[in-house]
């Protein structure tokens, strides 16, 4: 990602929900995470006068670290964790029945692991959404099924289905086509990208739930707009998700193959005339509605009140089983605290496991875990997440705190053996890490190399056939590794920084313009630049 923001935003685009985390993989296309992307650079390594930091080999752990390796690695049970959730529990959307079963499960495998402290923590979301049916048809210039998905949190059509021409939507336009909504008034809008998006492309997926809105004000019947104008990757593929930060639409809003899509494309632009048939049916919950984050804990055997999160997100889409978003993160999380328990090995501090709910809304899991934990958070040592699909970990993401990254070195060095992995100071806005960076904490992010997670993310290829048991194992057993170093190690890994200097990192690593844009930046005027300053 060493390009610049502008050619970023167009292979993102391109690239439709190849992206991990809950937003990229809806705006797939859309700019906003793009930005905080391309900005967060690595950076060096400072220098100064302290001794250099201690690895494993000196500083104590290694002996526990030997034993919990051999605990993941041969006899781990990520794998078959992995099927039963996908297979016996299968999707689980936040607030269903799904969901509810998955929490219930994930309580009764952390009982049955030997964490203490096994409980769900509620909270609760705006609202609820069940899909119902999707279908659409051609019926001009020619006759033929279209293959759609709706988006979540999205509307349905009369009961009857809607019939209409379709006219298109630039998405790089998107300030004028919102302000002309009017004219979509009894037509399906197609959302496509034509030209070059204008400056200040950062908030357009913002934007573009402010066009949504107003389209369906408008008398818009449908948008086929679910990846924002770019293609859904995959062959014949469709990729649902949200549209925002807790954004719900009464609009029915279409995820359309990249097929089909490609086809109403060459024909509007030859000036043909498209007319669509759909009937979409998705059912609202009038809100709140309860959920929560399923909790396990191994104490700290020094200090129990220091803590630090490993977790992962339990909830999932519809269109298969959620093995590869997040099945293999769950997997792992429950993996990893299986190898630390069966290597009899107790960390100096808490590893408290955490399988967040309502990621896929925006994250309101994680959100909701800091806000109910906001008097113990001074004494949290940060997050550690995996989130990437299906891949080998290939990088570790801490989150903001360039100030770690060295003393990480030696830990990773450790693990060359098992596999080589990378260490930055990036910011993953794009999953549970976020609510833990934003409150100076290191959300870190255990980002994995997975090609293929842009075709199951989010689609109904996302089933346990996409995942390689080996794969997981090693990927939960360097999850346990890397949780019990961080807890165990003599010196305390982390504290919190003040709101000013995680402000000022937030906004040097691209984060503020998005933060701001869907009304999350909590930190007022903190951090900016000052003009007249040198
Ligand atoms: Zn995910």
């Amino acid at each position: 990602m060493e390009t610049r923001a502008s050619e970023c935003v167009i292979e993102f685009v391109c690239a439709e929900g190849a992206r991990r985390g809950w937003m990229r993989r809806v705006l797939t296309g859309v700019a906003v995470v793009a930005l905080g992307l391309c900005a967060a650079g690595a950076r060096t390594l400072r220098a100064d006068n302290r001794p250099a930091p201690k690895g494993p080999d000196e500083d104590g752990t290694k002996p526990a670290l030997v034993k919990i390796a051999g605990e993941g690695l041969m006899d781990s049970h990520a794998f078959q964790y992995l099927t039963e959730l996908s297979d016996d529990v299968g999707s689980r959307v936040t607030g269903t029945p799904g969901e509810r079963e998955a929490e219930e499960w994930g309580m009764a495998k952390m009982k049955a692991i030997g964490l203490e402290n096994v409980h769900a923590e509620k909270y609760q979301i705006w609202r609820g959404w069940t899909r119902g049916t999707a279908q659409a048809e051609l019926l001009e210039p020619i006759r033929r099924p279209l293959h759609v998905d709706a988006m979540g949190w999205t509307g349905s059509t009369r009961t009857e289905g809607a019939e209409g021409e379709v006219v298109t939507a630039n998405l790089f336009n998107i300030d004028e086509e919102t302000k002309n909504a009017p004219k979509y008034s009894g037509k399906i809008v197609l959302v496509v990208l034509q030209g070059t998006p204008k400056k200040n492309v950062d908030s357009l997926f913002a934007r573009y739930g402010d066009f949504l809105k107003a389209a369906g004000k408008a008398g818009a019947l449908a948008v086929i707009g679910g990846q924002a104008g770019s293609r859904a990757s995959g062959m014949n593929l469709t990729h649902t998700g949200i549209l925002g930060f807790d954004a719900d639409f009464a609009i029915p809003v279409l995820s359309m193959t990249a097929e089909d899509q490609g086809q109403l494309e060459r024909y509007i632009e030859s000036g043909k005339k498209v007319r669509v048939r759909c009937n979409v049916q998705n059912t609202f919950t009038n809100g709140p509605v309860e959920t929560a984050n399923v909790v396990g804990e191994i104490r700290g055997r020094e200090n129990p009140e220091q803590v630090l999160v490993v977790g992962a997100h339990l909830d999932s889409w519809d269109l298969s089983e959620g093995a590869t978003d997040n099945g293999t993160g769950s997997a792992s999380v429950l993996g990893s605290a299986e190898a630390i328990v069966r290597s009899g090995m107790r960390p100096r501090r808490t590893i408290r496991f955490v399988l967040f709910t309502g990621e896929e809304q925006g994250l309101d899991g994680s959100f909701a875990y800091v806000k109910q934990h906001r008097a113990e958070m001074p004494n949290h040592l940060g997050n550690l997440v995996l989130d990437s699909g299906q891949g080998a970990v290939k990088e570790y993401q801490l989150g903001g705190r360039d100030d770690l990254v060295e003393s990480f070195q030696p830990f990773v060095e450790a693990l060359s053996a098992i596999r080589k992995i990378s260490v930055n100071d990036k910011v993953d806005s794009g999953t549970d890490t976020l609510p833990f960076s934003m409150n100076g904490l290191p959300g870190i992010n255990m980002d994995q190399d997975s090609p293929e997670y842009k075709y199951t993310h989010h689609s109904a290829a996302d089933a346990l056939d996409a995942v390689k048991p080996e794969v997981l194992a090693e990927n939960a057993t360097l999850m346990a590794m890397t949780a019990f170093w961080i807890a165990d190690r003599p010196e305390r890994f982390a504290s919190p920084w003040s709101a000013e200097r995680t402000a000022k990192m937030l906004r040097a690593q691209g984060q503020y313009e998005m933060l701001k844009a869907f009304h999350l930046w909590p930190f007022g005027d903190l951090g900016e630049e000052k003009k007249g300053k040198e």
